[in-house]
């Protein structure tokens, strides 16, 4: 044992408590002081010690008074957060969005712009993102809210520094996204993070989505699809935090079935995906792959001339609806290469839940039928080891979402601002 706690001790276990109230009244505001002692087993001076210097940062406001449960009047105390704002953004190959959530996770801003994320260059890219972070930013500030971090989601490897090393989607190799945003943003004095654009989203499904799981994975539905995975409550990163590369799983099973493809070398078959490979997950299941099926002539468009993938999901989703038997045959075969990919996770990893998010969100009534199908007898457990396979509860702007939502993490693991 150690004689007694150094300052850094001190500091660290202030933190580790500042980090337990805050939770608990994320939980269960309004609370009062002694329902917070007697619930975390701080002790009530302690207690009275850290809502003081919660109060006077302003991550915590009193309310007024109510009885108690023993009928005593007690002040009740909330989260406040009125003057702080967490900003989340998120590139992708055909968006950018933005959302900035309160310390509460009351969303500020949730703005969406199409960008031609494929067809744009790094440079590009950085100078569009540090616009939107601008603007995000100022809004806020405009508000009396001061920043408390920003947090930008990337589909690709993004390593602990912030470096993306690969983006296939968008075309980007060794880009340190961090270093030129910070640079283009003028050092700014909050946080900047970079992360997986699918880490980020499942953090959100786990947070806003209403699915109480420790276990659960959120899918991409874009270009690409990564698998942002959270097991026995943690998000995995793996060991350089390249985990979750779901689309870049080989599935392709043309060499089991009858279909004829040419070329099939080393047992490498399929077609060619972003990241020069064959047969890959994302280049059977992505949406340039679905909207080729079912929208023959708009894919051939746009090949020529890259544009969002909205207006062609919006398309599929009302000629499904209609029973177009071209169009419906198109979301079943998506749905089965995404079964055999859910599969090996249920395999590997358990989740109780698959949520499909992107834009395979509302195309899911028409993904799900055939993914569970193949889930069921892929999986070596019975009825897929429990694992369902949902829609996602968010739309687009999850990653974003997920980006700001990591902001507020730091603040809940009591790492506060300045007062
Ligand atoms: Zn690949």
């Amino acid at each position: 044992m150690q004689s007694g706690p150094q300052p850094a001790d001190f500091a660290d276990v202030r933190a580790t408590n500042l980090a337990v109230v805050l939770r608990q009244l994320r939980m269960s505001a309004p609370c009062s002081r002694a329902d917070i002692a007697a619930t975390t087993g701080l002790n009530k001076a302690t207690v009275s010690s850290l809502v003081t210097d919660l109060i006077e940062r302003r991550l915590v406001r009193e309310v007024g008074m109510t009885e108690n449960r023993i009928g005593r009047p007690a002040t009740m105390l909330v989260l406040d957060g009125s003057p702080y704002a967490a900003v989340g953004l998120e590139v992708n190959a055909d968006y950018l969005t933005a959302v900035a959530l309160d310390l509460a996770g009351e969303r500020l801003l949730s703005w969406r712009r199409s960008f031609a994320g494929a067809s744009s260059s790094p440079g590009q890219a950085i100078a569009s993102l540090a616009a939107l972070a601008k603007r995000a930013v100022a809004k806020m500030v405009r508000d009396q809210r001061r920043v408390l971090g920003l947090t930008v989601g990337v589909p690709g490897l993004v390593d602990a520094d912030g470096v993306v090393e690969l983006a296939t989607n968008l075309g980007w190799h060794e880009v340190d996204l961090r270093k030129s945003l910070l640079s283009a943003l003028n050092e700014p004095s909050y946080p900047l993070l970079v992360e997986n654009d699918a880490n980020l989203a499942v953090l959100a499904e786990q947070r806003f989505g209403g699915r109480a799981a420790g276990n659960l994975v959120y899918l991409t539905g874009s270009a690409g699809i990564g698998a942002g995975i959270v097991c026995d409550g943690r998000l995995l990163r793996g060991g350089r935090g390249f985990a979750g590369e779901f689309g870049h799983l080989p599935i392709d099973e043309s060499s089991g079935r009858s279909r004829a493809v040419g070329g099939a070398v080393g047992g490498e078959s399929g077609p060619v995906c972003g990241c020069g490979r064959r047969g890959c997950l994302e280049s059977l299941a992505g949406l340039g792959a679905l909207i080729s099926r079912a929208l023959p002539d708009a894919a051939a468009e746009a090949a020529s001339s890259p544009s969002e993938f909205g207006p062609h999901v919006d398309e599929i989703q009302r000629l499904a609806k209609a029973g177009d038997p071209q169009v419906l045959a198109a979301p079943a075969v998506t749905g089965r290469y995404l079964g055999h990919g859910i599969a090996m996770l249920a395999n590997l990893i358990n989740p109780e839940f698959v949520a499909l998010g992107g834009y395979f969100t509302p195309l899911a009534p028409w993904l799900i039928p055939e993914a569970e199908r193949e889930l069921l007898a892929r999986s070596v457990a019975g009825h897929g080891g429990g694992t369902t396979i949902v829609a996602s509860a968010l739309d687009s702007s999850a990653a974003a979402a997920g980006g700001a939502a990591q902001v507020l993490d730091a603040i809940d693991s009591g790492v506060l601002p300045t007062p």
